[in-house]
């Protein structure tokens, strides 16, 4: 990556003022004569050079070369936030299990990558109640997605508070700032657990700025809770409440915890052992 040309950094500068003949210069690039033109600064007449068409083309390209290097470098920190746990690591629409209640969820969560270029502007609180798969649905999301290229940052939310607090430690190396702008770059956000941190006027006062610096660059944020939107106010606050209220579509995942069903049905084999084993 090379520096940026410090003679490409203004567009026109001035060159002198008084003069009797029409100075001009040589493109650096063409080699063209480019004629510097005359013009009023606050009642003093002034020779202005122009750039050539062609050095400041060259310049745009060198500062959009320069700022994807700047993404990248901060994409690459982005992965040290991202944290799809092991568990979560192979989730996929193929492996998540459609029970009643939530094929509405899984039907959007699918458009949604599917649409993402298209629609990628929405964002969606997809809450129910625990355990009933929201978080595999957003892992789902998060690794198709990252899989066409996009950047996609998961995290749960108690995480990422204790991450953020941990900068406070001196000897922490990523800075609250750093984490923020990470959170506010990436395409998209995927928050997990929405409501389930403890509440602190710090917590409200970091949760809103994660969600309004995402509002503000009209970038999406896909949140999964426990709680109901009717309950997230208190939860939140009104500040961060408004902004989701304005940006979130909510969806909800009908479907009863499967963590509670699958222990339902264990208990009800060891039952049935234990009754056929009774008269033994
Ligand atoms: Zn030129």
């Amino acid at each position: 990556m090379k520096p940026i040309q410090g003679a490409f950094k203004q567009i026109a500068e001035i060159v002198g003022q008084n003069m009797t003949t029409s100075p001009y210069k040589l493109c650096s690039i063409c080699n063209q004569q480019v004629p510097a033109m005359e013009i009023d600064v606050l009642g003093t007449k002034r020779w202005v050079q122009p750039k050539c068409k062609c050095e400041v083309e060259a310049f745009d390209a060198e500062q959009k070369e320069f700022q994807n290097y700047q993404r990248e470098r901060e994409v690459r920190e982005l992965f040290a936030i991202s944290q799809v746990g092991d568990r979560y690591l192979q989730a996929d629409f193929s492996n998540f299990e459609v029970r009643a209640g939530s094929e509405n969820a899984y039907k959007i969560a699918q458009y949604y990558v599917d649409k993402f270029e298209t629609f990628g502007r929405e964002s969606i609180l997809l809450w129910g109640d625990p355990g009933n798969g929201k978080t595999h649905l957003a892992a789902a999301i998060h690794n198709a997605m990252r899989e066409k290229g996009l950047v996609v940052v998961f995290v749960s939310m108690p995480d990422l508070l204790s991450k953020i607090k941990a900068t406070f430690n001196r000897n922490n190396k990523e800075s609250e700032e750093q984490i923020l702008k990470a959170l506010s770059i990436c395409d998209l956000l995927i928050i997990d657990d929405l409501g389930a941190e403890k509440t602190s006027d710090w917590v409200e006062e970091t949760i809103f700025k994660i969600i309004d610096n995402r509002y503000r660059r009209n970038k999406p944020i896909l949140a999964t809770s426990n709680m109901s939107p009717k309950d997230l106010p208190e939860q939140l606050g009104k500040r961060s409440n408004d902004r989701i209220v304005e940006m979130m579509q909510p969806i909800e995942n009908k479907a009863t915890s499967y963590r509670r069903e699958h222990a339902k049905e264990r208990f009800g084999q060891f039952k049935a052992f234990l009754q056929e084993n009774e008269g033994a």
